[in-house]
């Protein structure tokens, strides 16, 4: 018989047959407002779990624990487990599914929370929520504790965050993730995997956090998501935009060998370092 088929109590927690037990008998319902997408496939759970580097000691941040799925996942295999969830209905459930062990489970909004109290060497590992994902990977790589997120994110996110300069999906969050480290595309996800399924494909991604290099300066961090802002205009555009002047723009695009109309999306991140030197807005 398949796991489907299994009786729910002895089924593994991610089962479809399991997760829609655990939902009915909490009478819950998948909020979409708080991109509640659950995990029912084990294969995609252990894969998040194994690349995000879950192992003994290892300091995990979960972000939207849900139904405690992936947490069990990562806490089985040895890690200390912090995991943020917002949603309150869930209390009963998690104490069901995690009641046992000892993750600790925060209450709270992942955007209120701060993340510069985390031990060093966190590294997050989470199915996040859609609605917010660029903030929190934002957050995430602002934090000099975590060294690593790997993260379920749509598809289109994933394509962004690894896009180099002058490719279509270039932009303010691929800028972001190069400065602060790396990005692997560790895998697709098909919606399928999801209940309810989402309406796009998903990808497992794990940045890389170089926290050796000197965090980018906020003014720079300011320069270039101006510089990338509109896409498809140029970079003089862009910058004429937030006051810069047209002719010292004009100077240091002719110093640096720059053409004139280039385009903001296909200038590499040293260029617009210089650029962002030669008008003043870091040293
Ligand atoms: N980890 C579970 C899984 O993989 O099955 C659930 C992932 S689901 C995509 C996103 C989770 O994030 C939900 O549990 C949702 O309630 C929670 N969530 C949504 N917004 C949040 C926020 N602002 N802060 C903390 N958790 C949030």
């Amino acid at each position: 018989a398949s796991q489907d088929d299994a009786p729910a109590t002895s089924a593994p927690l991610y089962s479809p047959a399991r997760v829609r037990e655990l939902l009915t008998r909490h009478g819950l319902k998948p909020t979409k407002s708080l991109g509640q997408n659950f995990l029912i496939d084990g294969n995609i759970l252990r894969a998040i779990a194994e690349a995000g580097g879950a192992a003994p000691g290892v300091p995990v941040l979960e972000i939207g624990p849900g139904l405690g799925v992936l947490t069990r996942e990562i806490h089985s295999r040895g890690a200390q487990v912090t995991t943020l969830e917002k949603d309150e209905r869930l209390r009963a459930v998690l104490a069901e599914t995690l009641g046992d062990t000892d993750v600790q489970i925060i209450w709270g909004d992942a955007l209120d929370f701060d993340y510069a109290g985390l031990p060093a060497g966190t590294r997050v590992i989470a199915n996040l929520p859609y609605y917010i994902t660029g903030l929190l990977l934002s957050r995430f790589m602002r934090a000099p504790a975590i060294v690593s997120a790997t993260v379920l994110v749509q598809k289109e996110v994933g394509q962004r965050l690894a896009a180099k300069p002058g490719t279509d999906n270039y932009g303010f969050l691929s800028a972001i993730a190069a400065l602060y480290g790396s990005v692997r595309h560790v895998r697709d996800v098909p919606k399928g995997a999801f209940l309810p399924a989402p309406d796009v494909t998903s990808s497992v991604i794990r940045l890389d956090f170089d926290r050796d290099r000197p965090a980018p300066e906020p003014e720079f961090l300011k320069f270039i998501e101006a510089a990338l802002h509109h896409r498809r205009k140029t970079l003089r555009n862009n910058l004429r935009m937030i006051g810069h002047d047209g002719e010292a723009i004009d100077a240091a695009l002719a110093d640096l060998n720059i053409r004139a109309d280039v385009r903001a999306e296909d200038v590499a991140l040293g260029d617009l370092r210089d650029m962002a030197v030669k008008l003043g807005v870091i040293r």
